[in-house]
């Protein structure tokens, strides 16, 4: 089912291509085509992102030579690739096709060819993160072809984590906690240092502890962690911070493909005021709780609703300032959102965040983080260090 070779000089040249064994992908392809049909797609077009690693295995490089996997809905898949990045394409016969082509051809001409002889007409269904660049280029050599994104057949499916995905999660957030706990016991430095000191030194930990990629870390001292999105900078951490800390990253699966971690942890360089320490057992009891009602047929909305309710009883409801928590998996953020308006239920292998937070302006904040995955046996937390507020000396 797969022809191999290149777009204009084909054979010649070309490193021995490494092989991989199919892995999960051929049953993804096929939970993907099954979508395709029920979404009335014709041609699934992947570019960089995370749908292209997760269905075949390979990230494309985010540079201006286009790479993109060509998916009919009843034909052989395709890999178009910039030569010189074939050799990094670990093949998989039963998954994809490979075509590279030279620095001279026209990739674009490429993927309207292998759209097919329907291309006039087709519909399509393009990754959410392709570049412009390409979209508007496909689309002027595609005139009658009718667009929609990709994420509307892969998002359902990448929400739903196979055991093995749940396993790879599972890696990550033992890591990240490994890095939390260090957080905690105060192994890591925190009173005179920068928080873009200890940022890296937390990025540096998530490595040391097995992942691939520090994909953030948020360190946000005093006032800063009121910001839920801080950007580390040059403020140095004195006695009697509050010190937000929330990191995560990428771990690979020997498939190839990376999962993500995230997690938030608080913790008070000395005894936090009472005002703090009060405010943190209600947003310890709001995450345990909408943690507790993460089960099978809970609609996502609820669960933020049983966090929200708890912080806003408390007075507190003004200053949570965010939805409850997101989807995980490939990317840091996807599918399902724990949010008001997602009435969708939690299904088994559903894997988001739980990380509800309370913010005062300009003076102090608090979040709290574990990574949930749904499974008919209820709630199963990924993330299992210590909860507390935890004191620290420095
Ligand atoms: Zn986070
Ligand atoms: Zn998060
Ligand atoms: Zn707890």
């Amino acid at each position: 089912m797969v022809s191999h070779g290149t777009a204009s000089d084909p054979g010649s040249a070309r490193e021995p291509a490494r092989s991989g064994a199919a892995g999960p992908f051929e049953h993804r392809m096929d939970r993907v085509r099954a979508a395709m049909v029920e979404r009335e797609v014709d041609v699934l077009l992947l570019s960089v992102g995370p749908d292209l690693p997760w269905l075949a295995g390979y990230e494309a490089m985010p540079l201006e030579r286009l790479t993109m996997l060509v998916v009919p809905v009843d034909g052989d898949p395709t890999l178009v690739v910039p030569r010189l990045e074939a050799p990094r394409v670990v093949e998989r016969p039963g998954v994809f096709g490979l075509r590279a082509f030279g620095e001279t051809d026209d990739p674009v001409r490429l993927v309207a060819e292998l759209v097919g002889s329907g291309a006039s007409t087709a519909r399509l269904a393009v990754g959410d993160r392709t570049w412009a660049r390409f979209v508007v280029d496909l689309q002027a050599e595609l005139p009658g072809a009718r667009w929609s994104r990709a994420s509307t057949v892969t998002g359902p499916l990448r929400a739903l984590k196979e055991p093995g995905e749940i396993e790879a999660l599972r890696a990550a957030g033992e890591a990240a906690d490994r890095v939390a706990a260090q957080l905690q016991c105060g192994e890591i430095g925190l009173v005179g240092r920068t928080e873009a000191e200890v940022s890296a030194d937390l990025g540096a930990r998530l490595l040391a502890e097995g992942h691939q990629r520090v994909n953030f870390a948020i360190v946000a001292s005093g006032p800063n962690a009121a910001s839920p999105h801080h950007e580390p900078g040059d403020r140095v951490i004195a006695p009697g911070d509050l010190v937000l800390c929330d990191f995560g990253g990428t771990m690979f699966t020997a498939d190839g493909v990376g999962y993500c971690s995230d997690i938030t942890r608080c913790v008070s360089v000395g005894e936090p005021p009472s005002e703090v320490a009060d405010a943190y057992a209600i947003l310890h009891e709001a995450q345990e709780a909408a943690v507790e009602a993460a089960t099978l047929g809970t609609a996502c909305e609820e669960v933020d609703a049983v966090a929200r309710r708890i912080i806003t009883a408390a007075g507190f409801g003004d200053r949570f300032i965010h939805r409850t928590g997101h989807g995980i998996g490939v990317e840091e953020h996807e599918d399902p959102y724990i949010v008001v308006g997602n009435a969708a239920p939690l299904e088994a292998g559903n894997a988001f965040s739980v990380e509800p937070g309370i913010y005062t302006e300009r003076r102090w904040g608090l979040r709290l983080e574990d990574i949930v995955v749904a499974t008919p046996d209820g709630p199963d937390p990924l993330n299992t260090v210590d909860h507390a507020l935890v004191v620290v000396d420095g």
